[in-house]
């Protein structure tokens, strides 16, 4: 064997190796992705040189070979790629890849600050990051090309020999380092070329199988794919998993290249939308399981593959997130996501309501951080409603609408969705239902079930409510009046709708006296009772076909207050506490209020405080707190009251009743 050189690679760092290794601290193993994509480029290049003429041998059973010799301690990457002459290997290997081994270095101690995405294009020293002792044995397509064999241990000091080898391509060897041997293992192997080079487009052989998939449908064309294949795809790469609800796939050329398939996923509540779960490729080699910096931060719950060689990889992930293209691409894929959505949303409106009670909060969240994503769903953003929106195509969809007097009409109401019995809405639609009754103003809920009594009271008199119960709607609302300045939203117990209230009031003058009314008397009962100086107490007759059935008593809390004390809350990270000022509105029509007017009375003009006064008292007490607790829940001393007071109040009526 002759020596054709020794020498020693000009590298200006010396020692470059226990640098890089450290600097990558886990990620160890990415040696094996850098030898398998060199390889594939080196099988590509051989395809071009011989479609352009230049080699004339076969190019048609391309294949790499991972071996491994626990004995030796070895571990090898045959390639049946373009290969590389002695002056190649002087070039490519002995400058160029460590020339941009000193370039990485560099920009470490240059002071990187966050991790390197991937650790991508590290190149083949990375090689050394594992092994003592890195060889090539390679030869060149060139005719007569002599096979040459490199060595290196890792020092500037290399060794070049002619090799006998008499195929064309190259064989890397990696000797392992003492503690890097768990990359014999062939468990190991297996799962690093399935993580790392599982769709690239070339059989990687180990143990006598292939182990890759290869096919990478992202790059497929979507005319040629079908919505199984789609399916397919989600279930090899999330195994285990619900269907995805809805998927887009990414495909463009200019002005920079993406592939890739996003899925958004059935959410599970526990799931944690901060964290990505986009698989993110170049070129079809795996680089990174997190890629939060190219996708906007609202569609970070999507899953699926983003392949593009055109995210700058080498860089910090900081630099990343305020690259230019970078922002392009993140843009364009929100632009993706928004036309996927409005085309279901014109094209299937049973499929999109169903995306959207996953869905709904991201798109929310989109609207507010994004001012273009904004633009392009704000006409499709849908509400629940309260209102019956429901009927065949013969039976138009109704809505109560007041006509003249107190009369109710059954009027038809366009747009809206039915889905599983509920009904859904736009804003837009919304506002032009309810116009008449009461314009530009929006009646919403945020809890179905401590408001219910609310909610009831206004489907009783045909008001419509929206359902805003996801935990970004509060803030999301915000937006929206922001955005609208004339329409304003009204939470259900912040006030009384005009149609609640019935105009008569109760004017019977009930002491001659002082000329005091009904409505007068009660007010004054309760603030007597309840004795709160920061309650305010009001008195309104409700209006219904049955007054049993309105509630005796409300808490009303304006929405102005209610907001503030929200962000206050927010902002101190506490949860709100209910404040002392608030309104309590007792329903002069409804009978038991009516009843204990006439207690009351009874108790006035027997004077003193009888059995009577004190029932009185007891029952505003009771009825108050009915009334809040849709508001706040009781404490432990609130709940002893409650219990207790209940007590004395049923035991006061069976005294009376015997
Ligand atoms: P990069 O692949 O990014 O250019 P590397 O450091 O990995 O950088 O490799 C440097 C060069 O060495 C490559 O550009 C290529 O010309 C050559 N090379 C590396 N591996 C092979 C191989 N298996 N077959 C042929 N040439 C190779």
């Amino acid at each position: 064997m002759t020596v054709l050189e020794k020498g020693n690679i000009t590298i200006h760092t010396e020692n470059i190796f226990p640098i890089i290794k450290k600097s990558l601290y886990s990620a160890h193993e990415i040696f094996l992705r850098e030898l398998v994509s060199n390889a594939v480029d080196a099988i590509e290049k051989l395809k071009m040189v011989a479609f352009a003429g230049e080699y004339d041998g076969d190019t048609d059973n391309p294949k790499i070979t991972i071996t491994v010799d626990k004995d030796k301690k070895t571990l090898s990457v045959t390639d049946t790629g373009i290969g590389m002459t002695a002056d190649e290997v002087k070039k490519y290997i002995n400058q160029v890849a460590f020339s941009s081994a000193e370039e990485f270095v560099q920009k470490y101690q240059g002071g990187a600050d966050q991790p390197i995405i991937g650790h991508f294009g590290l190149g083949f020293y990375s090689s050394f990051i594992v092994a003592k002792t890195v060889e090539i044995d390679t030869r060149s397509y060139k005719d007569g090309a002599q096979a040459v064999h490199w060595t290196c241990d890792g020092s500037p000091e290399f060794e070049l020999t002619d090799s006998d080898r008499t195929e064309v391509g190259t064989t890397v060897t990696l000797t392992l380092q003492d503690e890097e041997t768990e990359y014999l293992e062939s468990s190991r192997v297996r799962q690093l070329v399935k993580t790392y080079c599982d769709f690239m487009p070339v059989p990687i052989e180990f143990e006598g199988e292939v182990l890759n998939q290869q096919a990478a449908i992202w790059r497929k064309s979507p005319q040629n794919l079908s919505d199984e294949d789609y399916l397919e795809f989600y279930r090899y790469l999330y195994p285990f998993q619900d269907e995805p609800l809805l998927w887009v796939h990414l495909k463009t050329d200019y002005p920079f290249e993406i592939n890739g398939i996003l899925y958004f996923p059935k959410l599970k509540p526990d799931v944690d939308v901060t964290q990505g779960n986009i698989k993110l490729f170049c070129n079809q080699v795996f680089v990174s399981d997190h890629c939060e910096e190219i996708v906007p931060k609202f569609l970070m719950p999507m899953r699926g593959v983003i392949d593009s060689p055109d995210i700058p990889l080498n860089v910090s992930r900081s630099a990343l997130q305020v690259d230019r293209k970078v922002r392009k691409i993140a843009d364009f894929i929100a632009k993706k996501v928004a036309d996927r959505l409005k085309e279901l949303y014109q094209e299937d409106k049973d499929q999109y309501v169903k995306c959207w009670k996953d869905l709904g909060t991201f798109v929310k969240f989109g609207y507010i951080n994004d001012e273009k994503f904004k633009k392009q769903v704000e006409d499709i953003l849908i509400y629940r409603t309260t209102a019956n929106l429901s009927g065949s195509d013969e039976e138009k969809p109704t809505v109560q609408v007041e006509t003249e007097g107190d009369a109710w009409q059954d009027v038809s109401a366009e747009g809206g969705i039915v889905y599983d019995g509920e009904s859904y809405t736009t804003l837009e639609e919304y506002l032009e239902r309810n116009q008449k009754r009461h314009e530009n103003r929006v009646y919403y809920c945020t809890d179905p079930v401590s408001q219910a009594t609310y909610v009831e009271l206004h489907k009783s008199q045909g008001l419509e409510v929206l359902y805003l119960d996801s935990f970004i709607d509060t803030h999301f609302i915000g937006y929206l009046e922001r955005d609208r300045s004339e329409v304003k939203f009204s939470r259900v117990d912040s006030e009384l709708d005009e149609n609640l209230v019935s105009q008569d009031k109760d004017t019977e003058i009930v002491d001659p006296n002082t000329n005091k009314t009904r409505s007068e008397q009660i007010k004054e009962l309760f603030e007597k009772a309840l004795n709160k100086p920061k309650l305010t107490i009001r008195t309104e007759s409700l209006k219904a076909d049955d007054p049993q059935g309105t509630p005796p008593a409300m808490v009303l809390l304006p929405e102005a207050m209610r907001r503030l004390r929200d962000m206050t809350a927010m902002l101190q990270q506490e949860k709100a506490e209910f404040p002392e000022e608030h309104i309590l509105v007792v329903n002069t029509s409804h009978p038991m209020i009516q009843n204990l007017a006439s207690l009351s009375q009874g108790a006035i003009v027997s004077e003193g405080s009888s059995p009577s006064a004190e029932l009185a008292n007891l029952i505003c007490h009771h009825v108050y707190d009915l009334a809040l607790m849709s508001q706040k829940g009781f404490d432990a001393e609130g709940m002893k009251q409650f219990v207790t007071r209940s007590n004395q109040v049923l035991t006061q009526l069976t005294n009376k009743a015997v």
